[in-house]
């Protein structure tokens, strides 16, 4: 059983059944860490008290920015985004942080340098380096703005800053995860 198979949803209310136990002291000290702390009340600022749904993702995401007090972000972008990029810079500005954007393809690397397997001479995608010079930059928070899946998972790999990605790399569906998922769903439902 999991959670999608599990009719109780006990945890809904507050319970358990016997797949779901947690070490409860344990993550809630966890959650008592100053830090963890002021993530979690800041993240309910912008949800709780029916303001739900009432804000958009770059909206909270300003927000939030603001509540953290982080005084430098990162934006790790694709270049294919940069027009984008460009003009949420002064966008991020206004919250009174320093933003350091850094592109896909910082550091100039080819394909046939990042993977062993190719034979194409052009410029690769490096997000090692892309987190490495965000690193250097000691951004508190990296935004993450279309990057490509695996890049992706190695920049938060790599990266020791505080991560949220803003928007997900999907070219089929001018990046709508959902309308994505819906295609699928529809392809899947002709078969
Ligand atoms: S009660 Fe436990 S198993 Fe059921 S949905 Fe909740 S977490 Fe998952």
């Amino acid at each position: 059983m999991d959670c999608i198979d599990c009719k109780a949803k006990s945890c809904r209310k507050g319970g358990k059944t016997r797949i779901c136990e947690i070490n409860k002291e344990k993550t809630i000290s966890e959650y008592k860490n100053e830090e963890n702390q002021k993530i979690v009340q800041n993240a309910a600022i912008l949800v709780d008290n029916g303001r739900a749904g009432t804000l958009s993702r770059i909206q909270e995401l300003l927000e939030f920015i603001r509540l953290m007090k982080y005084q430098k972000i990162g934006l790790a972008y694709c270049y294919g985004l940069e027009n984008l990029v460009s003009q949420l810079l002064p966008v991020f500005r206004k919250t009174g942080a320093e933003v350091v954007p850094v592109s896909c393809t910082f550091g100039g690397l080819l394909q046939d340098e990042v993977n062993q397997e190719s034979r194409i001479h052009n410029v690769s995608c490096n997000p090692l380096s892309q987190a490495e010079k965000l690193n250097q930059e000691k951004v508190e928070l990296t935004i993450v703005i279309g990057l490509c899946l695996g890049h992706d998972i190695l920049l938060n790999r790599y990266l020791k800053s505080d991560v949220t990605t803003l928007l997900v790399k999907d070219r089929t569906v001018s990046h709508d995860v959902m309308k994505g998922i819906s295609k699928l769903f529809l392809e899947l439902n002709r078969q």
